[in-house]
């Protein structure tokens, strides 16, 4: 089974770091930022410590191509202003060379947000970006996963027919693919809890199944349709841990790498303070196929 969760890449064994915590969780798969997700300073492919990485991979079975990469979410293709746009499209560029150097094949995108000009006008400055990424990185193997959006704010991406009509500007579409969110998809009204079958459908009509090349696996703090984006540990939200692991068992997914990218446990109810990662008894649960309610006190308690 691919399943593993989001890892950090930082401190002096950079991406060896990042396969250690994922092996910690007992994952066979992970995701990462090549950096903080919330700036673009990066380190230089030669400091990331990928070959010492992969002799890891290889030494327990990981395939670097189930890798999967986020791009860091204040990018926005879709700002109006055109230097913005520029330079999202410099350093998408640079954030694909980088995944193609780790053995990744697969980048996370927000598409972006319209901030007031309209979805419209938005998805052109997508369609129109992309393409400049897709041109000057010609060649690449690796693909842009457009994800599926909550619908937040000013998000593009909330439907299937907004990630429709970006894929149907873009001039090679043999480097797009799409990173379908159980949290954002509930959030953005799609049955996932309650018809997972009929969104499967929809999505296929609109879309198109095969395009589905990275799952993140989430559950929501709110109900269908909420638009909040706020994710929650498996089985203590609105989608529940049932549906959560008919998604993760769907056949046709068998191959996808699917990722929690679920909340720290807390000290207690109140606090925001991030302890402890969640993944090793969520991963162990799906494992199980079975939900332990008492999960987050076992986890507050050791
Ligand atoms: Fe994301
Ligand atoms: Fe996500
Ligand atoms: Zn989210």
């Amino acid at each position: 089974m691919k399943i593993g969760s989001h890892v950090g890449l930082s401190g002096k064994d950079m991406y060896l770091g990042s396969v250690e915590e994922a092996l910690s969780y007992g994952s066979s798969v992970f995701m990462v930022y090549t950096g903080a997700p919330q700036n673009t300073r990066r380190k230089p492919i030669e400091d990331m410590n990928i070959d010492a990485a992969h002799a890891k991979m290889a030494e327990v079975g990981i395939a670097p191509d189930d890798i999967v990469v986020h791009a860091p979410y204040i990018m926005n293709l879709a700002n109006p202003k055109a230097e913005t746009r520029e330079f999202g499209v410099r350093f998408l560029s640079e954030e694909i060379r980088r995944t193609e150097a780790m053995g990744a094949r697969q980048i996370v995108l927000h598409p972006g947000a319209h901030v007031g000009q309209g979805p419209d006008q938005a998805i052109q400055y997508i369609i129109e970006g992309l393409n400049e990424v897709i041109a000057n990185t010609a060649g690449s193997p690796v693909q842009i996963a457009l994800e599926t959006m909550a619908g937040k704010g000013t998000e593009i991406g909330r439907s299937f027919e907004e990630l429709a009509a970006i894929i149907e500007g873009i001039t090679d579409q043999t480097r797009i693919s799409v990173c379908f969110d159980t949290c954002h998809t509930h959030d953005a009204g799609y049955a996932i809890k309650d018809d997972f079958d009929g969104v499967m459908e929809t999505f296929d009509r609109v879309v198109g199944l095969d395009r589905i090349k990275v799952l993140h696996i989430n559950d929501s703090q709110n109900p269908q349709g909420a638009a909040k984006d706020r994710h929650a540990n498996l089985g203590m939200g609105h989608i529940g841990f049932d549906a959560l692991l008919n998604v993760i068992e769907t056949e046709r997914f068998k191959d996808v790498p699917k990722i929690l990218e679920t909340p720290y446990v807390t000290e207690d109810e109140t606090s925001k303070k991030r302890i402890y990662p969640p993944y090793q008894w969520e991963i162990a649960m799906i494992k199980a196929r079975t939900f332990d309610p008492t999960f987050i006190e076992t986890i507050r308690a050791q």
